[in-house]
Parts: structure tokens; C-alpha cells; sequence
């Protein structure tokens, strides 16, 4: 069983996204928590929300991935950006309480020239402050592809940020395709491998949600340009071996392709139908 889908804009309300969904052959998909710039969230429409929750449980969906705003940034040098990341964070965490049992996935942010390891202090501090023990939703920290000063584009990087969070027990890790070939780690040529590596240094069992991407660059590149599949370096093949790699049986799995909804619709059915048949040669 593969739960696959794609990233969906929020603008017309939660349960018209998961209508969406289902309507490209989705059974799970991501949605930016509020505008990815970082502005207001909308007035919280409870009853909404609960009527996405129930057409979730109704169509067997996986857990969805609730995608923090791209430009928050937990350990910038500005101390009032660093509050702005935990406020609105804290602000999203609470809204999804009232959809209990999703994914909250955040980049963990970039140093800017304090040095990684004052970048993995400041991100362990802002996730200690907003992180709640018997919190409902997972937070998980996206792998990122280590463009400028990111942290999070290795795995001891993750690692690090989650040994110095009190709660890091609690913080899961969203594996995205494109992020982890552009930082090095190629999954072309050796999924086995890079999956071994996260398997020891991270454990397989924080990975809870995959981003399905191409990547318009070679692995190492560092650029973070998604492709769609089979468009870009990585390839249909290698992204076929990762929805049917057993060790990530069951995960989320969400495109991030520039696509339009019928290319999403195209692309969950490639996935779905490679997952079950391989690539034909
Ligand atoms: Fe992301
Ligand atoms: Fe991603
Ligand atoms: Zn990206």
C-alpha cells in the first residue's frame, strides 16, 4: 500500500484540500500551514477542519504533512526572527491540535554565519520552546540540501539538533529526495547505502514522511531546484526504487514537483503504478 500525494494550496479551506486530494488519486498531501513568506494565519474555522479530519479517517488516509512557512528560521543571528519562527510555530501547533495525529514539518533554518554548531544550539532552544509533552501532531525536520548556510543538510547535522532538544525524542525527520541527492548523499546509485547511514546515525524509525522530488541537479550540487519525475538527475527509476525500498513501506509520500493538479494527478498514478509493477524496462 502506498500513501502518496502531493503539495496542495490551503487557500480554499481544509476539507476542500482533501477533496482535492482524492480527487488526484491521493491518499495523504501537504499543505503550507500559512503564506510559505510567513504573514497571518487565517481565522481557524474549527468546524472545517474537523470535516477534513473525518474525510481523512473515512478514506484511510496516512497522517498529512503540515508544512511550516519556508522562511521561518529558528536559529537566524536577529533574536526578533528567531521569536517570530517559535511564535508562529507555536500558533500552528496549537491549531493543529484540533487535528490530532498529523505531521508538522519545518526546515530547521539557516546560521548565517554563526557557525553550524550555534545554528544546531539555536534550532534545539526554539524547538525546546515550543515542543509539548503529550502534543498531538509530530514535528518532523526536513533533510535540506546544505544551500548557504543551512543546517540540516547532513544527517549527524539532524542528529545533533535532536540530541541537544529536551523533547528530541519526540521529533521525527521528512526525507526529501531532491534535498538529500543535492547534499551529497546519492540515492541514484545507492539507496541501500544512504539508507544505511540514516538508518545509524538518525534511526529508521524517526523517518516518518518522504518528499518525493527530482532534482534539476547532479547529487552534491547544493541548489535545491526540484524537477519533475523522471525530468531531472535523479530519475523515475531511482525514484521508483525509493516508493518500493521496504524499509520505507507505509510512509507519506508527497510530491513537490512544479506541477499543475492534472501533472500531480499523472505523477501519484506513475508512482502508484511503479510501486506495484516496477520500472518497465
Ligand atoms: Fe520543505
Ligand atoms: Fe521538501
Ligand atoms: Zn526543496
Amino acid at each position: 500500500m502506498l500513501h502518496i500525494g502531493c503539495h496542495l494550496s490551503s487557500a480554499g479551506g481544509f476539507a476542500a484540500m482533501g477533496r482535492q486530494a482524492l480527487s488526484l488519486g491521493a491518499d495523504t498531501f501537504q499543505f503550507f500551514t500559512r503564506n510559505p513568506r510567513g504573514g497571518r494565519a487565517r481565522p481557524l474555522n474549527l468546524a472545517d477542519l474537523q470535516a477534513l479530519g473525518a474525510l481523512l479517517a473515512e478514506n484511510g488516509f496516512s497522517p498529512i504533512v503540515a508544512h511550516a512557512p519556508y522562511t521561518l528560521n529558528l536559529c537566524s543571528p536577529n533574536p526578533a526572527t528567531r521569536a517570530f519562527a517559535r511564535e508562529t510555530m507555536a500558533d500552528d501547533l496549537a491549531r493543529l491540535e484540533h487535528l490530532p495525529g498529523q505531521y508538522y514539518n519545518l526546515h530547521p533554518g539557516s546560521h548565517v554565519g554563526q557557525g553550524e554548531a550555534e545554528g544546531i544550539r539555536l534550532i534545539a532552544q526554539g524547538l525546546d520552546a515550543v515542543l509539548r509533552p503529550g502534543m498531538h501532531t509530530t514535528v518532523l525536520l526536513e533533510t535540506m540540501a546544505g544551500k548557504g548556510s543551512e543546517v540540516g543538510g547532513t544527517f549527524q547535522q539532524l542528529r545533533a539538533i535532536l540530541d541537544e532538544t529536551a523533547l528530541g525524542a519526540l521529533v521525527g525527520i521528512c526525507l526529501d529526495t531532491c534535498h538529500v541527492s543535492d547534499a551529497g548523499y546519492d540515492i541514484l546509485h545507492d539507496l541501500d547505502g544512504v539508507l544505511t547511514q540514516f538508518d545509524n546515525i538518525l534511526g529508521l524509525g524517526r523517518l516518518k514522511a518522504v518528499h518525493l522530488n527530482d532534482s534539476l541537479n547532479p547529487p552534491g550540487a547544493r541548489k535545491d531546484r526540484h524537477a519533475r519525475i523522471g525530468e531531472g538527475c535523479i530519475g523515475l527509476e531511482a525514484l521508483a526504487a525509493v516508493v518500493r525500498h521496504p524499509a520505507l513501506r507505509g510512509l507519506p509520500f508527497c510530491l513537490e514537483t512544479p506541477n499543475d493538479l492534472p501533472g500531480y494527478a499523472r505523477e501519484i498514478a506513475l508512482m502508484r503504478r511503479v510501486q506495484e509493477e516496477g520500472v518497465p524496462l
